[in-house]
């Protein structure tokens, strides 16, 4: 009892005053000390218990093992699963949830699976934490078909296990998956709780689906607040500021729940999103004066990114400059891509500084300093810039775009030539090029974003990964049918442009998820206005 609030001082004088102890006092004493952070003093009553001859059991093992403070004990947690192997007990089933369990937060999903497998019995919080397990460690791929797995060994998934797989989903942008998921969860009947209605918000939003994650929204009998702020989010992902805002307003008058940190976050990337600076202002300055949630670096970064946008880079200096907090790299780098967008090199300047003061080591801000140098032709500045890149050895996140085609995820890199398809892909890309040339498009060298050199810059806009998924989109799907794809940088200009001619010239409808935002190209325009 004194283990379980916490004073475990009190516990081990109380275990140090019995005349006789045994196995099951020991075993309180050991999962009590290792639970409140007393690794050491825990494995210490542990050999105690095997110097005085005792024989341990399965719960000796599940409170031993440091599952609620694994960090500076990976060695210790081997050893222990030595000796566990050694003893017999990894047949055990809550011994061998804890072995798994402690692996997944050391991140070392190769062990965590190894403990699973060999499990006997799996029980359902062994597979939930091998699922989440990977869904946290982005290994999302894997949550999946071991979720499928699990579906075929008919072991029949609780709440648990349903939000986890739906946010794998959600990261993937896997929508096929999504919607599988969602028939499972109401052909199986799993109790429809505001964690799961949350979770299948959140995978329609971020699959691009948002209509359906407005049904499912409206049909939630109880909302809590991170129910409303997956919806809001999920409209400034779509662009949609004005339904953001609306409900917003709906979530402040339903008196139920207080709008929090993210929700203002959400809610000021939509109007950020949507070019809505009136109400942006507006609500900014409702969070400390109504609500009392004190604005946070990162609402400061969004006010600044939606008055740069809206083209108001003297207001958004002002702003930084007047804020009561120290302006982090967050701010900088939103005020710095606006200047991109609205060819500020002064500005551009100033911001970099900044950055680089702030984050040496990060090489985006540099890419972006030299394109603004180079989109306004001052070409040996922004050859500066990147043999800065170089000196410092700073390496770039590639760019990389998937595609889902019949419940499979394809992947596709810069210049790729790795799918067994290659040479189809690119014969398409060739026809389609010529068709949108014909309508007037021209490839857009400048907005390279990523650094490549001049000379290589028009042939590899020419590939870059969402062109060729586009392309491996046309081939394998139907005429007519949408395309989906998801980008794991913010798409370049020229890309943007280009997807806009291929929605013309094919008659699709491309639905791109880049890092920042979902665009819906139809009939040649896009549903962010060009402005993303
Ligand atoms: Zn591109
Ligand atoms: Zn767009």
């Amino acid at each position: 009892m004194y283990c379980k609030f916490g004073e475990v001082l009190v516990a081990e004088e109380l275990f140090r005053e019995m005349d006789w102890v045994d196995v099951v006092s020991m075993n309180a004493m050991i999962s009590g000390y290792s639970s409140n952070g007393y690794v050491e003093d825990a494995v210490g009553v542990f050999k105690e218990l095997i110097g005085s001859g005792g024989k341990p059991n399965p719960s000796t093992f599940v409170g031993l093992i440091p599952v609620f403070s694994p960090f500076g004990h990976e060695s210790l947690s081997r050893c222990i699963h030595g000796f566990i192997l050694k003893s017999g007990f990894d047949r055990n089933s809550s011994v061998s949830t804890a072995i798994t369990t402690v692996y997944i937060r050391l991140n070392d999903m190769e062990a965590a699976r190894m403990a699973f497998d060999v499990m006997p019995e799996k029980t359902m919080a062994s597979w939930n934490a091998m699922i989440s397990g990977y869904a946290q460690n982005g290994l999302t791929e894997m949550a999946i078909s071991l979720f499928q797995e699990m579906q075929s060994l008919k072991v029949q998934p609780n709440p648990v296990t349903t939000a986890s797989i739906l946010s794998a989903c959600a990261q993937l942008g896997a929508l096929t998956l999504g919607k599988w998921v969602h028939q499972i969860i109401n052909r199986e009947g799993v109790e429809p709780n505001v964690y799961v209605s949350t979770a299948l918000i959140d995978m329609y939003a971020k699959c691009g689906s948002i209509g359906e994650a407005r049904r499912i929204f409206d049909a939630m009998r109880e909302k809590n607040d991170v129910s409303w702020n997956a919806m809001i989010m999920g409209y400034g992902l779509h662009g949609q500021g004005q339904d953001a805002v609306r409900l917003f307003q709906d979530m402040l008058s339903s008196n139920q729940i207080c709008p929090n940190g993210v929700t203002f976050l959400s809610v000021l990337n939509a109007c950020s999103h949507g070019g809505l600076v009136e109400e942006g202002r507006r609500i900014f300055h409702s969070m400390d004066g109504d609500y009392r949630v004190r604005p946070g670096p990162e609402h400061y970064a969004c006010m600044v990114d939606m008055l740069g946008r809206a083209g108001k880079l003297k207001e958004a200096l002002e702003f930084i400059e007047r804020a009561p907090i120290d302006a982090g790299p967050g701010v900088w780098g939103a005020l710095l891509g606006a200047c991109k967008i609205h060819k500020n090199t002064s500005l551009a300047q100033l911001a970099s500084k900044k950055l680089f003061e702030l984050e040496p080591e990060n090489p985006g801000y540099y890419v972006l300093l030299s394109n603004i140098h180079s989109a306004n032709r001052n070409y040996s500045k922004a050859a500066t810039v990147r043999d800065e890149v170089k000196s410092q050895r700073m390496t770039k996140t590639p760019g990389c775009t998937l595609i889902e085609i019949n419940n499979t995820m394809y992947t596709f890199t810069s210049g790729d030539r790795s799918h067994p398809q290659s040479e189809a892909i690119y014969a398409k890309l060739e026809e389609i090029t010529g068709k949108m040339v014909e309508a007037g498009y021209r490839v857009e060298t400048d907005a390279a974003l990523y650094d490549v050199e001049e000379e290589e810059k028009e042939s590899m806009v020419r590939v870059h990964s969402e062109k060729l998924a586009i392309a491996f989109g046309l081939i394998s799907t139907e005429p007519g049918s949408e395309i989906r794809i998801i980008k794991n940088l913010r798409v370049c200009l020229d890309c943007h442009n280009a997807t806009k001619f291929i929605s013309k010239v094919t008659e699709r409808v491309i639905v791109v998820r880049d890092a920042n935002r979902f665009h819906h190209f139809r009939d040649g325009v896009c549903s962010c206005g060009d402005y993303w």
